[in-house]
């Protein structure tokens, strides 16, 4: 500010100089060029331009110094102002020059309208912060770097801090290790979601998103009353199956002792005590699969992971469902390297690959080909399980992982098939950190792809 007043002082000097100078020159050349210009004509010429900038040098100097004087106490005015003071009475009034009051009139409208614009964000910062203070999700901000910039009192809440937080890395001020690894994923541009982690004795699940100016996002969910009415059913539903079982296999018992003399039994009976034995047996794969979901549950994501070679589970897992394709005329293939190896919890992958072969074979007419077939891929090991059958309407893809739901009951029921098969599927690969997907087109086929990552 300072030197631009500087400038405009000099630039005024300047001019009134130049405009006395010029007007000296031209006489001085007139005289210097036509020796014949009378002495006294010459004389009064020099003085009129010796005079004329005398006069400029005064009256430029006089008017830039006023000017200057109102534009430094202009400049001292908006600087002490704060957004919500008016500038100084009297500024911009009086004898100044147009040019003077209009500037000063601009820069009153800006600072107006600037100290509205300042009160107006303060005002939304404000919002913002109680609205983050009280959201019910933990959340952390990151700068470029993973250093924290910003924390709400529910993360501080429900993480344990090392000290203050605002300016050191994740790792450093906060005790669930979980923290860094999204930061460090997210930074690296990648997102997370639902990442389940314990800070004693909260359950939370993190997502970090990776900000657009660098930086990262970070929400913490407390789910510890969720876990626990969560463990609480799977709990009964355990309990329950586990008491139902005792008298279930007493009763199959029984049916099947009776059965062994069926020669005997009057035909009314035969029917009947068949019916009794075939829906014990339905109740009994019932409750097996219930117990078996409810303790994939209560492992969640902790099974066992070790590197196996694939060929021999795989093999093994197709056993039982070899006999079935070969009853229905249904062609089946292994194609998997013997090499292959991949992260894997062996029973699990063996539920998971059995229960999808018998399913294939089931919602596969006679004669229909199944195929399991293992790629390696860059970042995965992915297993399709491939059938030619009636496929899955689109309608009921989203669902159909879900618990007890089928798509044709008859079907299902005519089968044998409890309405869980699948929903262990799904759990068993969460449990040893694989997911399943489905395509599948309707009249055509399904395709199951279980991905395990390397
Ligand atoms: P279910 O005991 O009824 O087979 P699942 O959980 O194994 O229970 O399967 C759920 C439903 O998904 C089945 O009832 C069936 O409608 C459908 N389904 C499963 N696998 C296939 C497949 N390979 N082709 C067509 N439909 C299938």
């Amino acid at each position: 500010m300072k030197a631009l007043r500087s400038a405009q002082v000099a630039a005024g000097f300047a001019g009134a100089v130049g405009a006395g100078v010029t007007l000296t020159a031209v006489v001085a050349v007139l005289w210097w060029t036509m020796g014949a210009v009378p002495r006294g004509v010459v004389g009064m010429g020099v003085f009129v331009g010796v005079a004329s900038t005398g006069v400029a040098l005064v009256l430029a100097g006089w008017l830039t110094g006023d000017d200057e004087r109102r534009m430094v106490a202009l400049a001292e005015d908006i600087e002490r102002r704060t957004p919500d003071s008016p500038l100084q009475p009297g500024l911009g009034d009086g004898d100044d020059s147009e040019s003077m009051t209009r500037l000063v009139g601009s820069v009153e409208s800006a600072l107006t309208t600037a100290a509205a614009q300042i009160s107006e964000l303060r005002h939304r910062g404000e919002v913002l912060q109680s609205l983050l203070e009280s959201s019910p999700s933990g959340i952390l901000v990151t700068g470029p770097v993973g250093k924290i910039r910003y924390l709400n009192a529910t993360f501080e809440r429900l993480v344990h801090l090392r000290g203050e937080p605002v300016g050191r890395l994740p790792i450093e001020a906060v005790r669930v290790a979980e923290v860094q690894t999204v930061v460090d994923r997210a930074l690296a541009g990648q997102s997370s979601t639902d990442v389940a982690c314990v800070a004693d004795p909260y359950e939370l699940l993190l997502q970090a998103t990776p900000l657009a100016h660098g930086g990262v996002l970070v929400l913490a969910q407390d789910v510890t009353r969720f876990r626990l009415v969560e463990r609480a059913r799977t709990d009964f539903v355990a309990n329950v199956s586990h008491e139902l079982r005792t008298p279930l296999t007493a009763i199959l018992g029984f049916a099947e002792t009776l059965l062994e003399d069926r020669d005997r039994l009057p035909s009314d009976a035969l029917t009947l005590l068949d019916r009794i034995h075939r829906n014990a047996r339905r109740l009994r794969d019932l409750f097996e699969d219930l117990l078996t979901l409810s303790r994939i549950e209560a492992r969640r994501g902790e099974l066992p992971i070790v590197p196996q070679q694939l060929r021999p589970i795989l093999a093994e897992a197709l056993a039982s469902a070899a006999d079935l394709a070969h009853e229905r005329g249904q062609s089946f293939e292994l194609r998997c390297k013997r090499s292959l190896m991949a992260p894997v919890n062996p029973e699990a992958l063996s539920t998971i690959v059995s229960n999808l072969v018998m399913n294939a074979c089931h919602y596969t007419p006679e004669g229909g080909a199944i195929t399991v077939s293992v790629a390696l891929l860059d970042s995965e090991v992915r297993i399709d399980v491939v059938d030619d059958g009636i496929g899955i309407d689109p309608a009921h893809q989203q669902r159909i992982f879900e618990r007890f739901y089928r798509v044709d009951e008859g079907r299902s029921r005519r089968k044998g098939g409890t309405g869980l098969g699948l929903a262990i599927v799904k759990h068993m690969a969460m449990a040893s950190g694989a997911r399943i997907t489905l395509t599948s087109t309707h009249g055509e086929g399904s395709t199951f792809s279980l991905h395990i990552p390397r």
